[in-house]
């Protein structure tokens, strides 16, 4: 089979590799209905975070159970099934705690830009939908993969409330739906920061109620005069970069939270002036097995329409220009189909 594989900055090749197979007896293979190209592969791919050696690409995928290994009791051949980015036996401490990326069994799941997929521990890890989907629903069930968990994640972390004001920052595909998970949790008041007319109207479709166009010191000043001086209860940090970071800590109001998602790059924390703000920090990788069920049960019943994040559908022999177009942001998420 052919896959796509990363050999360096801006180096992305489509090339003939091995097809996987099960190795271990807790295995399932998949083949992949659709899969996509994340923000957070541009870190590696502009070269910001080095690549030892060619790297096979890929952590978001749907598609329907081909084999399971002998072990496997409750995912069976011809489900359609959905994993996220981390894959987890969904029984120790951390995971029964809600923190399923930090299993004590934890893989980071990699090479599903390709037909063909091996997930470990397929029985903690992915989840089926009731029935196989319909061709139209494929695009927001795999946005639930990553995508939309981890927005939703951002979300839970920055404690979004029922008619409270959140604040997102970012508005990558994640920040979007950042924005639609903080109106599904019940957030009165969403505001998003962005400067990209095509990115503020779908934050307007996904809830927001409020578009914040200035950045930094500029943007912190915009959202203090929006919540009469006070700050935001919650805010959404998307990106991971020092500036994002610090405009999300100092717009949020003394008490509330900042969740984070955006896997820093360089960023680095004043003790002190931390201590002053009386913010609370949560993130990480997103636990995103831990909302799959309710996730995916929103986008069955209509409710919730992730997909839309989706603005470049291309074959997946066309995977480098997929990530052209988002390192140029000439698309905000590419769905590439096997
Ligand atoms: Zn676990």
């Amino acid at each position: 089979m052919k896959g796509a594989v990363l050999y360096g900055p801006r180096d992305i090749r489509f090339e003939e590799r091995d097809a996987p197979r099960i190795v271990e007896p807790t295995d399932a293979i998949l083949r992949l209905s659709a899969t996509c190209i994340c923000g957070s592969d541009l870190w590696p791919y502009r070269g910001i975070s080095p690549v030892a050696e060619p790297t096979p690409m890929g952590h978001e995928y749907c598609g329907i159970v081909e084999e399971v290994g002998k072990a496997v009791k409750s995912i069976r051949p011809g489900q359609f099934v959905i994993g996220s980015f981390a894959t987890s036996d969904n029984t120790c401490p951390h995971c029964r705690y809600g923190y399923q990326s930090s299993c004590v069994h934890r893989e980071f799941m990699s090479g599903a830009r390709a037909p063909v997929l091996r997930v470990p521990h397929a029985d903690g890890t992915l989840v089926a939908t009731p029935e196989l989907p319909p061709a139209e629903m494929i695009p927001s069930l795999l946005a639930v993969s990553d995508v939309l968990g981890t927005g939703w994640f951002a979300a839970v972390a920055a404690d979004v409330q029922p008619g409270k004001t959140a604040v997102v920052v970012g508005d990558g595909a994640v920040g979007l739906l950042g924005v639609l998970a903080a109106r599904q949790l019940g957030a009165q008041r969403v505001i998003a920061m962005s400067r990209h007319p095509a990115r503020q109207q779908l934050a307007r479709e996904f809830g927001a109620t409020d578009i914040v166009t200035e950045r930094g010191d500029a943007g912190v000043a915009r959202i203090k005069e929006l919540t009469k001086g006070v700050g935001a209860d919650s805010v959404l940090e998307c990106v991971g970069t020092q500036e994002s970071m610090m405009q999300a800590i100092h717009a949020t109001r003394p008490g509330g939270s900042v969740g984070y998602v955006g896997v820093p790059h360089g960023v680095e924390f004043h003790g002190e002036e931390l201590f002053y703000t009386h913010v609370r920090l949560h993130g990480g990788p997103a636990p995103v097995r831990r909302f799959l069920p309710d996730l995916i049960d929103l986008v069955w019943k209509g409710k919730i329409n992730p997909g839309k994040v989706f603005d470049l559908t291309l074959p997946l022999d066309q995977v480098a220009e997929g990530y052209r177009a988002m390192d140029e942001r000439r698309a905000i998420k590419t769905l590439l189909r096997p």
